[in-house]
């Protein structure tokens, strides 16, 4: 008998796990009285323990979801929230606060909430059921309280009371029964009184001939009838109890069974009335059992329906294809590893070599502008200054004399400058960098890109590595490159490259510099345009024109802005004029000469520009490359392999279309395991019949 009960139980909490199927429930014993009618006493007489929240302050805001678990063999008694999961409680004030708080983080002006609060308590004191306790019934609201309280707690009530639950209705029997809100409401939902049980408290405060009519009541009859008790807490024995961890039953049965058996000709078993705690559980359970026995077939019909529904969907959207938060993760791990192993499979030296390089090209272009062609720079002046810029000696370039001590130190501290650039810190930087934003398009294309949590993860992992390693490795390369600070020697392939190379790259900045002269023509709006602007300015500069004023509001009928562009496209104008004439030097026979590198500086700095790159790769390969490549997907397997069920579960939910699928796959699991315990359940109930037949 016990078992059934406990299975029926556990079926009826797996089938509150199921999401969004409010009708594949079974029924439960739903507690519905006024306040003060003595609702929570009688709940915690059967507990055996002071555990619902206390006050005045309309405190049972929340549907409480009860389940009591007899664990016969156990010596602790504890209480757990499934939802919260806060562990086992053993202390019940810390149950009784929590519920408090539940209770009250429901807003006053909401009133009451239907979300029900899950508590499971386990104890060999109680017996096996399933409880709903109900805010209780009010008559008026209090003057700070919402007017629409009486009416909401009703409608809430009046949600649980339905069938096929039982009903607990609560009255006091010092209040007259008619008057019962509990008794009032349950025969508006069982008219017939066929799944109402009448509890009548405070038999002690009512003369006991009074209290055995009132537990006779022919007005509202039921068939599971009346039980009167006394579940009062004695003063004396309260004292003795620290609260919140000693049992409180024995002394509540005590002080009830002192009261009944003082009165013998109402309560003895004659008077045909039914009193008493011990009484009242009995026959909760024997109710609760039956009646989720009578409606296990409907619900199992349901259970079934919703099957069909789930697996029809797995079958049709997923192509039967299964699903878990884990094996989720460790598909899009395997993949990300895989689509990682393609990148680091082709990116290697030579990729380094080229974003260093390139770098240094840039480094090496605005040297020469600075120290070679550095005409252009006086355009970004002020207009009325444009005429005392000093003129750049470019036109001398061309004769530089190799005898000559001035062109020695142009060049050397041109070197100089490109060698003790930091080029460890700032190779090692670009490289990294350029890693980075590498996995972060790895991220972008993986399925990952759709779960904020890992790609935080992956982010984090890789700058972390990278940021460690680099720290190392932009030392190390700086002492490789230590000896180019001191003397560079270059032999004859290497300036033939150097030339080479600086010749693409001075035409690729000559391409450059007419793209943006095209962008500043249209803004100026028209080649023609820009011509004048831009003769006029180059007037001033050359003293043909004497501005009025600063020129700063405009000049020679030109506006401020547009003066502004014109030195812009002057700018463009004289940079592209001096590439031009560069790659002509660069082309000339002078300079295929390595002997002539004072004509030509920008060979020189390229091949120097290009021994450094060609220690960085090398460096950068062996220190960087390798050992993030080592390292990267060892971080990420740690960090992914150690987190927990739940944290995984986020994750996977984190996509939508994941979330989906793990549902249905979730629900059909859920429903199937359901199922199978109601088949065992079947089981169990004909071996007890055929136990009991032959007993
Ligand atoms: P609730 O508001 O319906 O939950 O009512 P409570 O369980 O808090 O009880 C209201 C008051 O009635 C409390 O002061 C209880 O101590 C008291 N009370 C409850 N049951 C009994 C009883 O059987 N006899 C007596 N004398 N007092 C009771």
């Amino acid at each position: 008998m016990m078992m059934l009960t406990r299975k029926m139980i556990e079926i009826r909490s797996l089938l509150q796990t199921v999401e969004q199927a409010d009708s594949l429930t079974l029924p439960s014993i739903v507690v519905v009285g006024s306040q003060s009618s003595g609702k929570s006493s009688v709940l915690e007489a059967i507990v055996g323990h002071e555990f619902l929240p206390k006050g005045s302050n309309m405190v049972t805001r929340r549907p409480i979801e009860l389940t009591l678990v007899n664990t016969p063999k156990a010596h602790a008694e504890y209480g757990e929230f499934p939802a919260l999961g806060l562990g086992k409680i053993t202390d019940f004030t810390q149950i009784q606060k929590t519920l408090t708080d539940l209770n009250l983080a429901v807003p006053e002006k909401d009133c009451v909430s239907d979300d029900p609060i899950q508590l499971r308590i386990h104890s060999p004191n109680v017996p096996d059921l399933s409880l709903i306790d109900l805010p209780g019934y009010i008559q008026v609201e209090a003057f700070d309280q919402p007017t629409e309280l009486k009416t909401k707690i009703q409608a809430l009530c009046d949600k649980y009371i339905q069938a096929p639950n039982v009903i607990l209705a609560i009255s006091a029997a010092d209040v007259d029964l008619a008057n019962s809100t509990a008794l009032r409401a349950s025969r508006r939902a069982d008219p017939r009184g066929e799944r109402t049980i009448g509890v009548v408290t405070k038999m002690d405060l009512v003369d006991p001939v009074r209290g055995a009519q009132i537990l006779k009541d022919r007005n509202y009859p039921l068939r599971l009838g009346y039980v009167g008790v006394v579940c009062k807490i004695p003063q004396e024995s309260r004292s003795l109890f620290s609260r919140g961890s000693a049992n409180i039953l024995n002394a509540i049965t005590r002080n009830e069974s002192a009261y009944f058996n003082a009165h013998p000709e109402s309560f003895g078993e004659s008077s045909q009335v039914l009193t008493g705690t011990p009484n009242l559980r009995k026959k909760l359970m024997h109710v609760l059992e039956s009646t989720m026995s009578s409606s296990l077939a409907t619900t199992s019909e349901a259970i079934h329906h919703e099957l069909a529904e789930a697996t029809y969907e797995f079958k049709v959207q997923y192509n039967e294809r299964s699903l878990s938060a884990e094996s989720y993760l460790a598909e899009s791990l395997d993949a990300f590893k895989h689509s990682f192993k393609g990148f680091s499979d082709q990116f290697g030296r030579k990729e380094v070599r080229e974003i260093v390089k390139h770098e240094l090209d840039q480094q090496v272009l605005n040297l020469l502008a600075q120290r070679y062609w550095n005409r252009p720079v006086e355009t970004l002046q002020p207009l009325d200054k444009l005429s005392e810029s000093v003129q750049d000696p470019l036109e001398s370039l061309p004769k530089a004399d190799p005898e000559n001590p001035l062109w020695h130190l142009k060049l050397d501290a041109s070197t100089s400058t490109l060698t003790k650039l930091g080029i460890g810190r700032l190779a090692t930087t670009i490289t990294a960098q350029s890693l980075q934003s590498s996995i972060q398009s790895l991220i972008h294309n993986s399925t990952f890109s759709n779960h904020p949590f890992a790609i935080e993860a992956i982010t984090q992992a890789s700058e972390n590595i990278l940021r460690d390693l680099s720290f190392d490795t932009s030392d190390e390369l700086e002492i490789c490159v230590k000896p180019y600070k001191y003397r560079i020697e270059l032999d004859d392939n290497e300036w033939k490259r150097g030339r080479e190379n600086i010749t693409t790259v001075l035409k690729g900045e000559l391409h450059d510099c007419e793209a943006a002269t095209k962008v500043v023509e249209e803004q100026i709006g028209g080649r023609r345009k820009m011509k004048d602007v831009v003769s006029f300015i180059d007037r001033v500069r050359k003293g043909d024109v004497v501005l009025e004023g600063d020129g700063i509001g405009g000049a020679g009928g030109f506006s401020a802005a547009l003066l502004e562009k014109g030195k812009e496209a002057l700018f463009l104008r004289d940079r592209s004029d001096i590439i031009r004439m560069r790659l002509a030097a660069v082309k000339s026979r002078q300079c295929s000469d390595k002997k002539n590198k004072y004509y030509c500086p920008e060979i020189f700095l390229d091949a120097v520009a290009d021994k450094l790159t060609s220690t960085a790769d090398l460096f950068l390969d062996a220190e960087l490359l390798s050992k993030f490549y080592y390292q990267f997907p060892r971080v990420l397997e740690q960090h992914f392999r150690q987190l927990d069920d739940s944290t995984i579960e986020r994750f996977a939910r984190e996509d939508p279309k994941i979330k989906r699928h793990l549902d249905v796959v979730k629900r059909k699991e859920l429903l199937e395991h359901v199922l199978k315990e109601m088949d065992s359940l079947r089981q169990l109930e004909a071996r007890e019949k055929r136990n009991s037949s032959r007993g």
